[in-house]
């Protein structure tokens, strides 16, 4: 075979589940790089309370180190602690990289039943700002300051993300996501940016949408979204509430991007409720890892997975039980690889 081109990736394993889908995806990607001459360098590091226990450090300088030599990783869930502990260690990577944009396509795989069967929308979320940024005191005891930060920069650039995507993928129409009624000056700036910049793009009809509305509509018909741009917290609120068109959480991809590096990681969290049982879907985690290869320049290993991928869905007869099926995790990656070594 031809010398094979190597590509350095991060892996961080993650908690709960994370072990198990990242496990599966790297199966996966092994046996589709070697038939499409490309190699993989895995760098692993734990972060979160794993490398606490190792390091004494959440996010280990060498992890910090290893992403920005590297410039793409590939990220199972990190716990996080409710109500105190630690920061958020999907939050602190996310800033610490500047990764503004938070990329999620949720779209039907085929042979999947849904109700809301052919659907292809795609979620920019701003990915630093907002409620996000983490700034929370006590005002007095028994009052609490939560800090919504909104900025010009922040907002023109996530708007600017949107609109050259949808100018590039033939995308017709985008709706900004907001509640500039109640909250007039954070959202309303927001909207002014959006609107600045969607007076660039002509040909991409632009639509504003209040974000309760929103949720109802998308339960109604979201047929009628196209890309839905948003802040921090309301694209992380729908971005679930979308994934459940297509199949639930156990399916939808995302990428956190910037300038310099990329995080490719799924919309879900460790569910700790099916970690260690063999039970996670690794789907979500493997198509943030087909957006990966795509990143990189790999795109026909990328086409050989999600054909892989989309067969197993196709056949229907080695899913996990989230989507209704009886199979586990190892046995799903293992039909994938099969799929894609002999393509129906
Ligand atoms: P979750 O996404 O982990 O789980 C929600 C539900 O979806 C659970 O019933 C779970 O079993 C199911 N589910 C999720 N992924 C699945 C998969 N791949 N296959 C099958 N079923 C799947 O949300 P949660 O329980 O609210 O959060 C658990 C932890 O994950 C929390 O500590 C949270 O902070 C963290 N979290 C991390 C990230 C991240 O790392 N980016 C994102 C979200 C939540």
């Amino acid at each position: 075979t031809a010398t094979k081109k190597t590509h350095r990736i991060t892996l961080i394993p993650g908690d709960g589940i994370g072990p198990e889908v990242s496990g599966a995806v790297v199966k996966i990607l092994e046996a589709a790089g070697a038939a499409t001459g490309v190699a993989f360098d895995w760098h692993p590091y734990d972060a979160g309370a794993n490398a606490f226990e190792k390091t004494g450090e959440y996010i280990p300088k060498v992890l910090y180190d290893s992403i920005e030599k590297n410039r793409v990783a590939l990220k199972g869930p990190v716990t996080t602690p409710v109500g105190g502990g630690f920061a958020s260690i999907n939050v602190t990577l996310r800033k610490k990289f500047e990764l503004f944009a938070n990329f999620r396509p949720v779209k039907n795989l085929p042979g999947l039943k849904t109700k809301y069967p052919g659907l292809d929308l795609v979620i920019v979320r701003e990915n630093m700002e907002d409620l996000y940024a983490g700034l929370e005191h006590e005002v007095v005891p028994g009052v609490v300051q939560a800090l919504k930060i909104i900025t010009e920069k922040g907002s023109t650039r996530i708007a600017k993300f949107a609109f050259d995507y949808a100018r590039k993928h033939g995308r017709k129409k985008i709706h900004a996501i907001h509640k500039a009624n109640i909250m007039k000056l954070s959202d309303g700036l927001f909207l002014r940016c959006c609107q600045t910049v969607a007076k660039e793009f002509p040909e991409i009809a632009y639509h504003e949408h209040i974000v309760d509305n929103t949720c109802m509509q998308l339960v109604m018909n979201p047929y009628q979204y196209d890309i839905l741009l948003t802040e921090n917290l309301y694209g992380d609120i729908l971005s679930d509430l979308c994934s459940a068109f297509v199949g639930g959480l156990g399916l939808v991809p995302g990428a956190n991007l910037g300038t310099e590096c990329a995080i490719f990681e799924a919309v879900h969290g460790s569910a700790p409720d099916i970690a260690g049982k063999d039970l996670a879907n690794p789907t979500a985690l493997l198509q943030s890892a087909v957006l990966m290869l795509h990143h990189i320049d790999e795109p026909a290993t990328a086409e050989r997975v999600q054909a892989g991928l989309e067969q197993v869905y196709r056949e229907g007869k080695t899913l996990t039980k989230d989507v209704g099926g009886t199979s586990g995790t190892k046995a799903f990656a293992d039909a994938v690889v099969a799929a894609m070594e002999a393509p129906a």
